[in-house]
């Protein structure tokens, strides 16, 4: 890469990396694995390294942690809380060990674990426990003494009075706490955690220390930052010292005269490390001596005179038993792999994602193989590699017929996705119906999976526009919903007309087309009608669309099935038009219902005039019809208005009221 090449490269992942942190630190929600992290992380690294001034100050390879989120009161470290040098392999190891011994020829170390949770500060006066706090930047913490204090292994009292005590040491969530937590959390229908170490901060971090308390955290101690009244000279004796003051140390530390006994000892933890009830993500070596670690000194970073070991992710051996296709959505046919239960990082692992057809060719997975899996990050199963075919195994291919209709399956050729194009396939059907009705869409409440699961088995839903075609009576024929229910999903039915364009046109899950997509059509067009006339070219015109979008909205809007369920969903009342600004209320409370076919404007344009001026435009005639409007052959909408005696108006009359 050329200089002004690597440049933007730095300057891409500088950004990248510092968001990834802030999601990560600042609101416990990771955005990508830690491996990935690293990788981008390392990459960053080794641009500064060849090009120093490429390097700076805000650089993530130059800071620790995130910044503190505002939620808590700052908390200056008096002894700043570092972060550790990492390494990756046992010869990174013996590198760090030339770097020390080119400062001290004689060095003895200790190994502890590397608890994955996150890095607090204690702080003793007298032997009471007055203050503790997250590491932050490493200068600038939190204040979470409140929280800490629900942590049954912190003692709020020592072993024995000494003037002043600062300790370092990790809170962490034990796996047993972790697995129960997600149930319940699952249970509860709130977003789970994605692996102990974030649990552990999102539940340290909580404004109500009652939830903390809940939580079953635990804490190892594995530093003294700052004592006073005590003379200690090297790490283990320090470590021994917190033991006898009742702080609840790291539960491994061995001093060895040697990086080669260290290394053993790193081999020796990696070995037990999934049998152990809390996570850990590697080990670390600390020069023992406190005299010698002075003379070492620290980066902006780290000290040198420790290094955290990392530890790949955990491997196993295991068949795969099956290969299961589900069609998506979108009609993309998804192959997941069924393994033999295998035991692995903390979890039971018996299926894996095995991504596309590409996927599989490419690692030639069969079934019946002996393979190898992991979880990416610690967290989700994947297949790394074939470790042995079984006899007489062929090549795997996805299905050439969708498993769900029975109609042949496309590949596209510049998708490595496969695809079942037919609109009427129940599988889609379903997955269409779920987004139709979801939050993003017509954010229609009761319309969950299991329900419309079961009106698509009924037969009773074979496109959305028969959502606004249910009743009472049909809805209770399904097990279990009663006269309550179903009028509940009547109302959220009705209430779902007035949803307006932008929801719409994301409801109808066109390709490419999303929330900020449908947001960008709906507010360029106006209302449905203009999409409908638009070209492709027309629609790659708004900013922020790009061609294969405009030619998907376009492609979308040509097929006859989408202008026959538009046809319907219209005549049902769904509103086809933009929200309109109110300009004044002069229709306020009232309810219109559009009939026929008006002279001079569109129903649309109707409906958008009746909103303008604060009414409501309604489907159907009913005694709350304030006016009926009625056109061109109207039928027995005008005939109801005249039996309930609802005034109707011609359509100058109301061209008239809205002058
Ligand atoms: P780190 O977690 O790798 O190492 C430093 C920490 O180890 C210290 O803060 C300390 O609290 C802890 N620790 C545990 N046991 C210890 C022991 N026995 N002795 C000393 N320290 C011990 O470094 P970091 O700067 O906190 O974070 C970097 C890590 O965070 C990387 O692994 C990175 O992948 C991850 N990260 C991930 C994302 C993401 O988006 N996934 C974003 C930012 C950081």
């Amino acid at each position: 890469m050329d200089y002004e090449n690597t440049k933007k490269r730095a300057v891409y992942l500088r950004n990248l990396l510092n968001e990834y942190s802030r999601r990560y630190y600042v609101l416990d929600d990771p955005a990508v694995e830690d491996s990935e992290y690293d990788a981008l992380q390392r990459e960053l690294a080794a641009i500064e390294t060849d090009y120093p001034d490429l390097q700076t100050p805000d650089s993530p390879t130059a800071r620790v942690g995130g910044s503190a989120s505002g939620m808590f009161s700052p908390v200056a470290h008096t002894v700043r809380m570092e972060s550790l040098q990492d390494a990756f392999s046992e010869e990174e190891l013996w590198d760090f060990d030339r770097r020390v011994r080119e400062t001290l020829p004689v060095a003895e170390y200790v190994v502890e674990p590397k608890i994955d949770g996150l890095s607090v500060s204690l702080e003793y006066e007298n032997g009471i426990f007055r203050r503790g706090s997250t590491r932050g930047n490493g200068d600038v913490g939190e204040d979470v003494t409140a929280n800490l204090r629900t942590v049954r292994s912190i003692p709020l009292r020592l072993a024995r009075e000494i003037p002043f005590l600062e300790v370092r040491g990790e809170v962490y969530m034990p796996k047993k706490a972790f697995a129960e937590l997600q149930t319940r959390q699952e249970e509860n229908g709130d977003k789970p955690f994605k692996n102990p170490r974030n649990a552990a901060a999102g539940s340290l971090r909580q404004k109500d220390p009652r939830i903390t308390a809940e939580r079953s955290l635990d804490i190892f101690i594995f530093n003294i930052q700052r004592i006073e009244g005590e003379t200690i000279s090297g790490h283990k004796q320090s470590l021994d010292l917190l033991r006898e003051l009742g702080l609840r140390t790291i539960p491994e530390y061995t001093r060895v005269p040697s990086m080669q006994q260290a290394v053993e000892c790193v081999r020796s933890i990696g070995k037990r490390r999934t049998g152990l009830p809390y996570d850990i993500d590697g080990a670390v070596i600390k020069v023992d001596d406190l005299h010698s670690r002075a003379l070492l000194g620290s980066t902006a970073k780290y000290p040198k005179w420790a290094v955290a070991f990392k530890y790949p992710p955990e491997e196993k051996q295991t068949t795969l038993t099956d290969i299961e296709v589900a069609v998506g959505r979108t009609g993309v046919l998804t192959p997941t792999a069924i393994l033999e239960p295998v035991l692995l990082a903390g979890t039971t692992v018996g299926r894996a994602t095995l991504h596309n057809q590409d996927f599989i060719t490419e690692k030639d997975i069969r079934l019946g193989d002996t393979v190898t899996v992991r979880k990416a990050g610690d967290i989700i199963p994947e297949i790394v590699s074939v470790c042995a075919h079984a006899p007489q195994s062929v090549p795997y291919r996805l299905p050439e017929c969708c498993p769900s209709c029975g109609a042949k399956v496309v590949r596209e050729a510049d998708e490595a996705a496969v695809r079942c194009v037919n609109p009427e396939c129940p599988a889609q059907l379903l997955r269409n119906l779920i987004h139709f009705c979801s939050k993003g869409g017509m954010d229609m409440e009761g319309f969950g999976e299991a329900v419309l699961e079961k009106m698509v088995e009924k037969g009773m839903l074979h496109t959305a526009a028969d959502l606004y075609r249910l009743n009472s009576a049909k809805i209770q024929a399904i097990e279990g919903l009663r006269e309550k229910s179903a009028q509940n999903l009547i109302d959220s039915v009705e209430k779902s007309k007035s949803a307006g364009l932008e929801k719409l046109l994301c409801a109808l899950g066109i390709r490419h087309v999303g929330e900020k997509g449908a947001k960008l059509l709906a507010a360029h067009f106006g209302d449905i009608d203009a999409i409908l006339a638009a070209s492709a070219e027309d629609i790659g015109r708004i900013d922020g669309f790009g061609g294969v979008m405009a030619q998907s909205v376009a492609d979308y809007f040509a097929l006859p099935g989408t202008t026959d369920l538009l046809h319907q969903l219209r005549e049902s009342g769904v509103r086809m038009a933009a929200a309109q600004a109110v300009e004044d209320h002069r229709f306020s409370g009232m309810t219109f219902v559009l009939t026929g076919t008006l002279e001079t404007l569109t129903r649309t344009q109707a409906s958008a005039m009746i909103e303008r001026f604060g009414g409501k435009a309604a489907s159907s005639v009913s005694k709350k019809t304030t006016y009926v409007v009625a056109g061109e052959a109207a039928g027995s909408k005008l005939q109801k208005a005249q039996s309930l005696g609802v005034p109707i108006l011609t359509e100058s009359q109301f061209l008239q009221m809205c002058q």
